[in-house]
């Protein structure tokens, strides 16, 4: 479907204008953009004014009920799974608008929070309007939760939108990506590794990185066992570090043409596997630690002396 790089937020608003909402939007890109966007567009979907006024009013009884503390999207915790906090949030006080994300401890959007929100769904309207779920870090959902998401968006409920907000739109399903309206925010700045400017912690990993030419098998697997701990804050610093290790290689793989080399394969091939390690962090219970290890054993193998 419809994909807009230029104004991203022209599409949604085409939407609220002409009130042709879609069952299904796909908000993916860096930052918090794509989060605030969905927001906005989840409060114009339920808002009740006049159609030629802009949307979301302000003024409505629906954007008094939608309206957030703090411009945020609520300060309910989920903790995904719904022993001490709840499984999804609603918008504001509104009874139709539904948010749901990673619980605080949590490294996957868990399957148990789409099968509430899939329950909820079901059941009519509240207020008798239109229904709208945010599932936000659409990334983190896991394999099966991804599946049950899909069901819904193969027989969405009357009258009821859902938008997934995701960094990147290439770690969903094809089959979500494809049912799904895009908008395309711009995704993940590309961060400098080398400068003055660079954080510390950058700096350091930088260092070690440019250290892996030489590196032996037991310094990767003393790095990686760095990552042991809680999943949750482990994966995260994986994730960090692999991106990282994407970085460098490009750069490396940018070098290696300047100076006229061709046989690139190996450092692709090692790029490919980083991505997919990413994939395996955010999709699968996949083990922190082993996953650092088999990204930086690639890197090593396809930069290697
Ligand atoms: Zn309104």
């Amino acid at each position: 479907m419809t994909s807009q790089a230029s104004d991203p937020t022209r599409l949604l608003e085409n939407s609220l204008e002409s009130g042709r909402i879609h069952s299904a939007y796909l908000i993916s890109g860096a930052g918090e953009a794509p989060r605030h966007a969905a927001l906005w567009f989840a409060r114009g979907v339920a808002c009740t004014a006049q159609k030629a006024q802009p949307r979301p009013c302000g003024e409505c009884p629906a954007c008094h009920r939608s309206q957030t503390r703090d411009g945020a999207e609520g300060c309910i915790a989920l903790d995904g799974t719904g022993k001490s906090g709840p499984l999804y949030r609603h918008i504001g006080e509104h009874a139709d608008l539904y948010w749901i994300e990673r619980g605080r401890d949590d490294t996957r959007v868990r399957i148990g929070q789409i099968r509430a929100l899939q329950k909820a769904l079901r059941l009519g309207a509240n207020e008798g309007g239109w229904r709208v779920a945010v599932v936000a870090e659409a990334e983190w959902l896991n394999a099966e939760a991804q599946n049950a998401l899909l069901r819904l968006l193969e027989e969405p409920p009357p009258r009821t939108c859902l938008i997934l907000v995701s960094a990147r739109a290439s770690a969903l399903l094809a089959t979500i990506r494809s049912r799904s309206v895009k908008v395309v925010f711009p995704s993940e700045e590309r961060p400098a590794l080398r400068g003055d400017d660079v954080a510390e912690e950058t700096a350091a990993l930088v260092e070690r990185f440019d250290g892996i030419v030489t590196a032996s098998l037991g310094e990767l697997v003393g790095w990686a066992e760095e990552y042991r701990g809680p999943r949750a804050s482990s994966a995260e610093k994986v994730d960090a570090l692999l991106a990282l290790g994407s970085e460098w290689l490009r750069d490396q793989v940018h070098t290696r043409v300047r100076a006229g080399e061709r046989d690139l394969e190996g450092a692709l091939d090692a790029w490919k596997t980083l991505s997919r390690c990413r994939r395996d962090l955010a999709t699968r219970n996949a083990n922190p630690q082993m996953i650092a290890e088999k990204g930086l054993i690639a890197v090593r193998l396809a930069v290697g002396r």
